[in-house]
Protein backbone atom coordinates (compact mmCIF):
# COMPACT_ATOMS: atom_id res chain seq x y z
CA UNK A 1 0.00 0.00 0.00
CA UNK A 2 1.60 3.20 -1.24
CA UNK A 3 1.24 6.15 0.69
CA UNK A 4 0.71 9.19 -1.49
CA UNK A 5 -0.41 13.03 -0.66
CA UNK A 6 -1.92 14.95 2.75
CA UNK A 7 -5.07 15.58 2.40
CA UNK A 8 -6.28 16.57 5.72
CA UNK A 9 -4.62 17.58 8.86
CA UNK A 10 -7.36 17.84 11.78
CA UNK A 11 -6.41 18.50 15.26
CA UNK A 12 -5.34 14.94 16.28
CA UNK A 13 -4.44 13.61 12.98
CA UNK A 14 -3.26 13.41 9.11
CA UNK A 15 -5.25 11.65 6.31
CA UNK A 16 -3.08 10.64 2.97
CA UNK A 17 -4.54 9.05 0.29
CA UNK A 18 -3.23 6.14 -1.26
CA UNK A 19 -3.06 4.04 -4.43
CA UNK A 20 -6.58 3.07 -3.79
CA UNK A 21 -9.20 5.18 -3.88
CA UNK A 22 -11.45 3.45 -1.39
CA UNK A 23 -8.76 3.40 1.17
CA UNK A 24 -6.47 6.48 3.03
CA UNK A 25 -4.05 6.12 5.63
CA UNK A 26 -4.79 8.06 8.83
CA UNK A 27 -1.71 8.85 11.17
CA UNK A 28 -1.93 9.90 14.93
CA UNK A 29 -0.08 12.69 16.49
CA UNK A 30 0.54 13.57 20.30
CA UNK A 31 -1.14 17.04 19.47
CA UNK A 32 -3.89 17.93 21.62
CA UNK A 33 -6.50 20.78 21.92
CA UNK A 34 -9.74 21.52 24.02
CA UNK A 35 -12.34 24.32 24.20
CA UNK A 36 -12.39 24.46 20.69
CA UNK A 37 -9.12 24.33 20.11
CA UNK A 38 -8.51 27.74 22.63
CA UNK A 39 -6.40 25.28 24.83
CA UNK A 40 -3.75 23.68 22.90
CA UNK A 41 -0.65 21.05 24.31
CA UNK A 42 1.13 17.87 23.22
CA UNK A 43 0.52 14.51 25.34
CA UNK A 44 3.76 12.47 24.45
CA UNK A 45 2.71 8.84 23.31
CA UNK A 46 -0.59 9.70 22.80
CA UNK A 47 -0.73 8.73 19.02
CA UNK A 48 0.65 5.57 19.23
CA UNK A 49 -1.68 4.87 22.31
CA UNK A 50 -4.64 6.52 20.67
CA UNK A 51 -4.18 4.75 17.22
CA UNK A 52 -3.66 1.18 18.90
CA UNK A 53 -6.74 1.56 21.34
CA UNK A 54 -8.93 3.09 18.60
CA UNK A 55 -7.72 -0.58 16.60
CA UNK A 56 -8.77 -2.81 18.94
CA UNK A 57 -12.06 -2.18 19.99
CA UNK A 58 -13.11 -1.57 16.60
CA UNK A 59 -11.73 -4.96 15.77
CA UNK A 60 -14.39 -5.92 18.57
CA UNK A 61 -16.66 -3.93 18.09
CA UNK A 62 -16.65 -5.04 14.14
CA UNK A 63 -17.11 -8.71 15.40
CA UNK A 64 -19.94 -7.56 17.51
CA UNK A 65 -21.82 -6.67 14.91
CA UNK A 66 -20.85 -3.09 14.52
CA UNK A 67 -19.48 -1.77 10.90
CA UNK A 68 -16.07 0.35 11.40
CA UNK A 69 -13.50 1.93 9.28
CA UNK A 70 -10.77 -0.15 10.10
CA UNK A 71 -9.08 -2.11 7.26
CA UNK A 72 -5.65 -2.58 8.96
CA UNK A 73 -2.72 -1.36 11.55
CA UNK A 74 0.24 -0.38 9.46
CA UNK A 75 2.54 0.91 12.03
CA UNK A 76 2.85 2.46 15.99
CA UNK A 77 0.95 5.53 14.45
CA UNK A 78 -0.64 4.80 11.07
CA UNK A 79 -3.80 3.00 10.11
CA UNK A 80 -5.16 2.00 6.66
CA UNK A 81 -8.82 2.51 6.92
CA UNK A 82 -12.23 2.95 4.62
CA UNK A 83 -12.43 6.20 3.26
CA UNK A 84 -15.64 7.73 3.80
CA UNK A 85 -17.25 11.01 3.92
CA UNK A 86 -17.60 12.20 7.89
CA UNK A 87 -21.17 12.96 8.54
CA UNK A 88 -20.92 15.61 10.63
CA UNK A 89 -22.23 15.18 13.93
CA UNK A 90 -20.14 14.06 17.12
CA UNK A 91 -22.79 11.61 18.64
CA UNK A 92 -22.34 11.55 22.63
CA UNK A 93 -23.43 8.72 24.76
CA UNK A 94 -23.65 9.22 28.65
CA UNK A 95 -24.02 6.48 30.94
CA UNK A 96 -23.38 8.92 33.92
CA UNK A 97 -23.51 12.80 34.29
CA UNK A 98 -19.87 14.54 33.43
CA UNK A 99 -18.76 17.73 31.68
CA UNK A 100 -20.77 19.88 29.66
CA UNK A 101 -23.85 17.42 30.76
CA UNK A 102 -23.18 18.46 34.41
CA UNK A 103 -22.68 22.12 33.39
CA UNK A 104 -25.75 22.53 31.34
CA UNK A 105 -28.26 20.98 33.23
CA UNK A 106 -26.57 21.48 37.04
CA UNK A 107 -26.50 18.14 37.54
CA UNK A 108 -23.68 16.50 39.86
CA UNK A 109 -20.76 14.86 38.40
CA UNK A 110 -20.74 11.09 38.65
CA UNK A 111 -24.49 11.07 38.86
CA UNK A 112 -25.67 8.03 37.52
CA UNK A 113 -28.30 7.62 35.10
CA UNK A 114 -30.98 4.88 34.80
CA UNK A 115 -30.90 4.80 30.96
CA UNK A 116 -28.07 5.73 28.69
CA UNK A 117 -28.75 9.25 27.07
CA UNK A 118 -27.63 10.19 23.37
CA UNK A 119 -27.12 13.25 21.80
CA UNK A 120 -26.00 15.08 18.50
CA UNK A 121 -23.58 17.92 18.04
CA UNK A 122 -23.51 19.30 14.36
CA UNK A 123 -19.84 19.46 14.02
CA UNK A 124 -18.95 22.73 12.99
CA UNK A 125 -16.22 24.55 14.44
CA UNK A 126 -16.52 27.96 13.86
CA UNK A 127 -20.24 27.65 15.24
CA UNK A 128 -18.75 26.02 18.09
CA UNK A 129 -20.61 22.03 17.21
CA UNK A 130 -24.05 23.59 18.81
CA UNK A 131 -26.03 20.52 20.43
CA UNK A 132 -29.07 20.01 17.93
CA UNK A 133 -31.95 17.22 17.66
CA UNK A 134 -32.27 14.89 15.27
CA UNK A 135 -34.76 17.53 13.09
CA UNK A 136 -32.61 19.90 12.68
CA UNK A 137 -29.93 17.06 11.30
CA UNK A 138 -32.62 16.39 8.81
CA UNK A 139 -33.15 20.20 8.51
CA UNK A 140 -29.45 20.63 7.40
CA UNK A 141 -29.57 17.60 5.25
CA UNK A 142 -26.11 16.61 8.12
CA UNK A 143 -27.98 12.68 7.36
CA UNK A 144 -31.50 10.76 5.92
CA UNK A 145 -33.77 9.95 8.55
CA UNK A 146 -32.72 6.45 7.87
CA UNK A 147 -29.38 6.98 8.38
CA UNK A 148 -30.16 8.70 12.04
CA UNK A 149 -31.99 5.72 13.12
CA UNK A 150 -28.90 3.62 11.99
CA UNK A 151 -26.56 5.52 13.43
CA UNK A 152 -28.68 5.80 16.96
CA UNK A 153 -29.03 2.08 16.92
CA UNK A 154 -24.55 1.60 16.62
CA UNK A 155 -24.04 4.05 18.67
CA UNK A 156 -26.00 2.39 21.65
CA UNK A 157 -25.01 -0.91 20.27
CA UNK A 158 -21.55 0.54 20.75
CA UNK A 159 -22.30 1.48 24.55
CA UNK A 160 -23.78 -1.96 25.49
CA UNK A 161 -20.32 -3.68 24.18
CA UNK A 162 -18.06 -1.04 25.90
CA UNK A 163 -19.26 -0.31 29.09
CA UNK A 164 -19.31 -4.20 29.38
CA UNK A 165 -15.38 -4.15 28.00
CA UNK A 166 -14.26 -2.13 30.37
CA UNK A 167 -16.32 -3.03 33.52
CA UNK A 168 -14.08 -5.90 33.06
CA UNK A 169 -11.13 -4.29 33.43
CA UNK A 170 -11.97 -2.88 36.19
CA UNK A 171 -12.91 0.42 34.48
CA UNK A 172 -16.60 2.88 34.33
CA UNK A 173 -17.19 4.16 31.06
CA UNK A 174 -18.85 7.42 31.97
CA UNK A 175 -19.17 8.83 28.18
CA UNK A 176 -17.90 9.07 24.56
CA UNK A 177 -18.08 10.99 21.14
CA UNK A 178 -18.38 9.02 18.07
CA UNK A 179 -18.54 9.81 14.84
CA UNK A 180 -19.91 7.78 11.43
CA UNK A 181 -19.00 8.10 7.81
CA UNK A 182 -20.87 6.96 4.46
CA UNK A 183 -18.30 4.61 1.91
CA UNK A 184 -18.09 5.11 -1.17
CA UNK A 185 -21.08 2.49 -1.71
CA UNK A 186 -23.40 4.68 0.70
CA UNK A 187 -22.75 2.35 3.85
CA UNK A 188 -22.55 3.82 7.36
CA UNK A 189 -19.33 2.74 9.30
CA UNK A 190 -18.23 3.82 12.71
CA UNK A 191 -15.12 6.14 11.53
CA UNK A 192 -12.54 8.61 13.84
CA UNK A 193 -11.22 7.20 16.87
CA UNK A 194 -12.35 5.56 20.05
CA UNK A 195 -9.54 6.41 22.77
CA UNK A 196 -8.90 8.46 25.88
CA UNK A 197 -9.57 11.46 23.63
CA UNK A 198 -13.15 11.15 22.83
CA UNK A 199 -14.34 8.33 25.95
CA UNK A 200 -14.08 9.21 29.57
CA UNK A 201 -12.79 6.81 31.54
CA UNK A 202 -12.95 6.51 35.79
CA UNK A 203 -10.89 3.96 37.89
CA UNK A 204 -13.93 1.53 38.77
CA UNK A 205 -11.80 1.38 42.37
CA UNK A 206 -10.21 5.08 42.55
CA UNK A 207 -12.96 6.51 40.41
CA UNK A 208 -9.36 8.03 39.24
CA UNK A 209 -9.66 10.14 35.90
CA UNK A 210 -7.77 8.17 33.03
CA UNK A 211 -8.69 10.38 30.01
CA UNK A 212 -8.38 13.77 28.29
CA UNK A 213 -9.82 15.21 31.52
CA UNK A 214 -6.71 15.84 32.93
CA UNK A 215 -5.28 17.28 30.01
CA UNK A 216 -8.63 19.85 30.12
CA UNK A 217 -8.65 20.48 33.50
CA UNK A 218 -4.81 20.74 34.11
CA UNK A 219 -4.84 18.04 36.96
CA UNK A 220 -1.42 16.25 35.61
CA UNK A 221 -0.40 12.96 34.98
CA UNK A 222 -1.86 13.08 32.12
CA UNK A 223 0.78 10.92 29.86
CA UNK A 224 0.63 7.92 33.38
CA UNK A 225 -3.32 8.14 32.60
CA UNK A 226 -3.29 7.29 29.20
CA UNK A 227 -0.61 4.70 30.06
CA UNK A 228 -2.88 3.43 32.63
CA UNK A 229 -5.70 2.93 30.76
CA UNK A 230 -3.82 1.08 27.63
CA UNK A 231 -2.13 -0.81 29.69
CA UNK A 232 -5.91 -2.42 31.50
CA UNK A 233 -6.42 -3.57 27.30
CA UNK A 234 -4.16 -6.07 27.18
N1 LIG B 1 -16.02 14.72 23.26
C1 LIG B 1 -15.12 14.62 22.20
N2 LIG B 1 -14.98 15.67 21.35
C2 LIG B 1 -15.67 16.83 21.49
C3 LIG B 1 -16.57 16.94 22.57
C4 LIG B 1 -16.73 15.88 23.42
O1 LIG B 1 -14.50 13.58 22.02
O2 LIG B 1 -15.48 17.75 20.68
C5 LIG B 1 -16.21 13.57 24.19
C6 LIG B 1 -15.60 13.86 25.55
O3 LIG B 1 -14.30 13.33 25.64
C7 LIG B 1 -16.53 13.11 26.48
C8 LIG B 1 -17.88 13.12 25.75
O4 LIG B 1 -17.58 13.40 24.39
O5 LIG B 1 -16.12 11.77 26.64
C9 LIG B 1 -18.85 14.15 26.29
O6 LIG B 1 -18.24 15.41 26.30
P1 LIG B 1 -18.98 16.69 26.87
O7 LIG B 1 -20.16 16.99 26.02
O8 LIG B 1 -19.23 16.50 28.31
O9 LIG B 1 -18.01 17.90 26.56
P2 LIG B 1 -16.72 18.43 27.33
O10 LIG B 1 -17.04 18.47 28.77
O11 LIG B 1 -15.64 17.46 26.96
O12 LIG B 1 -16.53 19.78 26.70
Amino acid sequence: MEKREQIYEGKAKKVFLTDDPDLVIVDYKDDATAFNGLKKGTITGKGVINNKMSNLLMQKLEKAGIPTHFVEELSDRETLVKKVSIVPLEVIIRNIAAGSFSKNYGVKEGTPFEQPTIEFSYKNDDLGDPLINDYHALALKLATKDEIELIKKYAFAVNDYMKAYWKERGVILVDFKLEFGKTSDGTIVLADEISPDTCRFWDAKTMEKLDKDRFRRDMGGVEDAYNEIMGRLS
